[in-house]
C-alpha cells in the first residue's frame, strides 16, 4: 500500500499557510484586533490564533498595541501589523511619467515620487533610470523590509508570456518583459499588472466591508480608455490576463481605425489624446479658442474651467462617449458600482459626472439605475500605484512569513 503520510504533511502545512494568509489578511483591513476579534473573524481556534500570533511576533510582523474593550466587560490586547518593518513598492508607469511610492502592508503611503519619461527614449533606458529611482528610495527607507515590488503597467499585460502587449501611443514597449529586468537587480518578487485592474485593486481594498462593492468596476479614463472588473469580490483577468479593455470595444463599427484593428474604438472618441486631437481639428478649421496648436491636455483642463466654449463642448462630447462605453459595460457585467478615475475626471469633476450619470440613467433599464452607484475616485493618491501595492502585498501573503528575516 502506498505511504500517503508525507502527502498529509503536505497538507497540513498548506492550511498553515492559509491560516496566518487569512490572519495577517484581517489584520491588514481591520488594523487593530484582540486575539478573540480574530478568531471570531476568521473561525479559527483561539489555540491556533495564538500560534500564529506568536509566530508573526518572532518576524515582527504584529506588535501588540493597547487595550481593547471586548464582549462582557472583557479587555484584552489588541494586535496591529508592524507599520515600521515592512513595506512594499508600487510602481505606475503611464506614457509620459513613472510614480514610485514606498507603500504600508495595508496601503498606506509613505513615501512617493513622479519622473517624467522623456519622449522618444528607449524602454530599457527609462526602465534602467527606474531601477535607480527605486534603488534609492530603499536605501533611504532604514530599518524596514521590502518585501515585493507591483508595477502597474499601461495597455494589456500578458500573463502568460509575462510581458507587455500593444501599448496604444507608448511606442517600442510592446513584448517588454518588465518583471524579468526588474527580477535581475531586486532580490524580491515582482508582479505586474494592467494598470485599471490595480487601480480597481486598490479601489476594493479601501472599500472592503461595503455592500454592494463586491461587484466594482474601476474605469481609468485617460491618455487610454480602460477598466478593471471586480466580481463577488475577485479581479477578473480573462484568459491571457487581457479582460476589461473597453477602450478597444467599439461604439461605431464605420468609425476610424484603431491600432488595434478594430475601428470606432472608444479611446478614439473620449482618452485625453482623442480630445486633443479633436481640438486640433476644430483650431485648423480657424475656429476661436484660447487654445492654440501646441496645447497639451493641461493646457486644455485650464481652457475648460476658464469658460472656453470650444474646450467646454469638446470635454462635455467626450463624458457623452465615455457613458456610451460605461453602458455597454453596465449592460455586459451588471456592477454594483462604478468608479471613474485619471485626468479625465480631473478637468471638471462634478460636470462628467453629472453628463455620465444623466447618460447613463436615460439608456439603460430602471432596474439596473436603481442599484447602481456612479462615482468618482476619492483616493488621495493615484490608486493605480496604491493598487500596484496592495497585488505585491496580497500576493505575498498567499504564504506570509516565507519573505520575511527573523
Ligand atoms: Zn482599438
Amino acid at each position: 500500500m502506498q505511504n500517503y503520510s508525507r502527502y498529509a504533511s503536505m497538507n497540513q502545512e498548506r492550511q498553515q499557510q492559509i491560516n496566518r494568509s487569512l490572519v495577517i489578511n484581517l489584520l491588514r483591513q481591520e488594523k487593530l484586533c484582540s486575539r478573540a476579534d480574530l478568531a471570531k473573524l476568521s473561525g479559527l481556534k483561539r489555540a491556533t490564533i495564538t500560534n500564529i500570533i506568536n509566530e508573526f511576533m518572532e518576524y515582527d510582523l504584529v506588535v501588540e498595541e493597547g487595550i481593547l474593550d471586548g464582549a462582557k466587560g472583557r479587555r484584552s490586547i489588541g494586535i496591529r501589523i508592524n507599520g515600521q518593518k515592512y513595506r512594499t513598492i508600487g510602481v505606475m508607469i503611464t506614457r509620459q511619467y513613472y510614480s514610485i511610492g514606498m507603500l504600508g502592508l495595508s496601503g498606506e503611503v509613505y513615501k512617493t515620487r513622479t519622473y517624467q519619461i522623456e519622449q522618444g527614449r528607449k524602454p530599457d533606458r527609462v526602465i534602467e533610470e527606474m531601477k535607480n529611482s527605486i534603488q534609492r528610495m530603499i536605501s533611504e527607507e532604514q530599518g524596514s523590509q521590502v518585501l515585493a515590488m507591483g508595477i502597474a503597467v499601461p495597455g494589456p499585460y500578458e500573463r502568460c508570456g509575462d510581458k507587455m502587449i500593444f501599448v496604444t501611443n507608448l511606442e517600442g514597449w510592446d513584448g517588454i518583459e518588465i518583471a524579468m529586468y526588474m527580477k535581475r537587480d531586486f532580490d524580491i518578487p515582482v508582479f505586474v499588472e494592467n494598470d485599471a485592474n490595480a487601480g480597481a485593486c486598490a479601489q476594493l481594498w479601501f472599500r472592503k466591508g461595503q455592500l454592494g462593492q463586491q461587484n466594482l468596476v474601476y474605469v481609468v479614463a485617460g491618455q487610454g480608455i480602460g477598466c478593471g472588473i471586480i466580481l463577488s469580490g475577485e479581479l477578473q483577468k480573462g484568459s491571457i490576463g487581457i479582460s476589461g479593455e473597453i477602450g478597444h470595444t467599439s461604439i461605431d463599427y464605420q468609425g476610424p481605425e484603431c491600432e488595434c484593428g478594430n475601428r470606432g474604438c472608444l479611446e478614439k472618441y473620449c482618452s485625453s489624446i482623442a480630445i486633443m486631437n479633436y481640438v486640433r481639428e476644430r483650431l485648423k478649421k480657424g475656429e476661436s479658442s484660447m487654445l492654440n496648436m501646441d496645447s497639451d491636455f493641461s493646457d486644455f483642463k485650464e481652457a475648460v474651467r476658464a469658460g472656453d466654449t470650444l474646450a467646454k463642448e469638446e470635454y462635455r462630447k467626450a463624458c457623452e462617449f465615455l457613458a456610451v462605453g460605461v453602458v455597454n459595460l453596465i449592460n455586459q457585467i451588471n456592477p454594483g458600482t462604478v468608479v471613474i478615475g485619471d485626468v479625465l475626471t480631473e478637468v471638471e469633476p462634478e460636470m462628467l459626472l453629472e453628463v455620465v450619470r444623466e447618460r447613463i440613467k436615460k439608456t439603460v433599464r430602471p432596474m439596473i439605475w436603481r442599484y447602481l452607484t456612479i462615482e468618482l475616485n476619492q483616493l488621495e493618491y493615484n490608486p493605480i500605484m496604491i493598487g500596484a501595492g496592495v497585488i505585491a502585498a496580497q500576493e505575498v501573503f498567499e504564504n506570509p512569513i516565507s519573505y520575511m528575516e527573523k
